[in-house]
């Protein structure tokens, strides 16, 4: 049997601070209409990276909307979730020919993770590529687990391989929708797959990661790691991923420590249990690291939790996320919220999130990215402006409730359009 994970309890009247009473009745009236209903969220890890992040809030929301939410986590051993990982790299860009014994991997899993589902839900959305296969393993059994299937693909589509596509679709066929968070990732796709709708990610203002935290417990933070709080800080928080260019960012950063010598970088990672390749990644960045100690690479098994993130992001002069390929980037928005100007890969979700020149600046290279960031250092009051203006930026655009209202709203569109569809159903049965 997959396992509820328990989830703490979040009250929605608590963000009406930040988005406004009108705001909190729409979503109150939203979901007063599917009062009762069921939801189950699936996905491959409870901790590490974006997609657990948001569910930690998004499932407790739901809960105090009135929907019975929950929330499981499908098994695999390393085998299973490395060829996940290629799956992964392969739908973000990477050219790896998925292999017949790949095939029979990941099949052979997700279908031991269907033999475990139980549980009845008028709704399950389940979250990228690792647990896609469940409605077509679940056979027969699938309409009684959940009355409607919605695939929620976190990736950046832009320039998937059609080889791992065309073997995927079939699965992705037997949902009732799908969400991405750009229009543009499913491309000339969109006719073969289920109707899409479009939900950018978010933060959420109360978690332990974004929550204010006074000056004192961020210095105290860094200097806990042995970072200098009076020296300029350059930080990038992501996994140990080809797709996060972590090699790229220590090349900007020698770049600007050639004109700004006390300049100090910081890559935090968290090691996702549905990640293998990161320690391998890990290992190739503290090579290319060598042996400046102004260069520090942490992760949760130094003891990097939420509150630091926190920390780190807020003791930040400038935040990168110089992803190449990025479905979203949450760290980006994290750090908007956090009145950072943040320097992000022109690619993916970062675009959706930055403005260039507004609330950071977009690059497609290390010396760009290196220019960028020197730019920041040198404009304290330039920075000041841009970090204002990254939060207007994520309090309108990117903060829960506003995921939460698309969650509800395309629950309430699938509804419709069932009905639609049945009484099309009826019309044509009496003719
Ligand atoms: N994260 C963390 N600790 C770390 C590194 C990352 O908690 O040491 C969090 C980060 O704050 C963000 C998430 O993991 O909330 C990463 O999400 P993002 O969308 O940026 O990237 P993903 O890992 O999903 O590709």
């Amino acid at each position: 049997m997959l396992v509820s994970l328990p989830i703490s309890p979040k009250a929605l009247a608590d963000y009406e601070v930040f988005v406004g009473a009108d705001n909190i009745l729409d979503i109150r009236e939203l979901a007063g209409e599917m009062a009762g209903s069921s939801v189950l969220h699936v996905n491959a890890t409870a901790y590490g990276g974006g997609v657990a992040e948001m569910l930690y809030t998004l499932v407790p929301l739901m809960q105090d909307a009135g929907l019975r939410a929950d929330w499981k986590v499908i098994q695999g051993n390393d085998e299973f979730f490395s060829v996940t990982k290629i799956m992964h790299n392969c739908l973000q860009g990477m050219d790896i020919p998925i292999t017949t014994n790949m095939k029979q991997i990941y099949e052979h899993q997700v279908l031991a993770n269907a033999k475990m589902m139980d549980g009845e839900y008028d709704y399950v959305v389940v979250h990228d590529p690792q647990p896609a296969a469940l409605p077509h393993f679940l056979g027969e059994a699938r309409r009684k687990i959940g009355k409607k299937w919605i695939w929620r693909c976190h990736l950046d589509l832009t320039e998937f391989s059609v080889e791992l596509w065309e073997y995927l679709l079939p699965f992705i066929q037997q949902y009732d929708g799908v969400i991405f968070t750009s229009g543009h990732y499913a491309g000339e796709y969109e006719d073969r797959m289920p109707p899409i709708t479009v939900i950018t990610p978010c933060i959420d203002p109360l978690s332990p990661k974004n929550t204010p935290l006074d000056h004192q417990t961020v210095t105290r933070t860094l200097r806990k790691y042995g970072i200098d709080p009076e020296r300029p800080l350059i930080t990038q928080v992501s996994r140990y991923d080809p797709w996060k260019d972590p090699l790229g960012v220590i090349d900007a950063y020698r770049i600007v420590k050639k004109e700004i010598p006390d300049a100090q970088l910081l890559l935090a990672a968290s090691m996702a249990t549905d990640d293998p390749e990161s320690w391998h990644y890990y290992e190739k960045t503290a090579r290319h690291a060598g042996e400046d100690s102004d260069i520090f690479l942490l992760s949760n098994l130094q003891g990097v939790g939420n509150l630091e993130v926190n920390a780190f992001q807020r003791g930040s002069d400038v935040v990168v996320q110089k992803s190449i390929q990025e479905g979203f980037g949450l760290t980006v928005t994290e750090a908007l919220w956090k009145e950072r100007p943040v320097i992000g890969g022109k690619v993916g979700g970062i675009v959706l999130q930055i403005e260039d020149g507004v609330n950071g600046h977009l690059v497609d290279s290390s010396q760009a990215c290196a220019e960028s960031i020197l730019k920041v250092l040198k404009d304290k009051k330039g920075a000041v402006r841009m970090g204002a203006a990254g939060r207007d930026t994520v309090r309108e655009r990117f903060l829960s409730t506003v995921n939460l209202k698309g969650y509800l709203e395309l629950f309430r569109g699938l509804d419709v359009a069932k009905e639609q569809h049945e009484r099309k159903k009826a019309v044509h049965e009496q003719h």
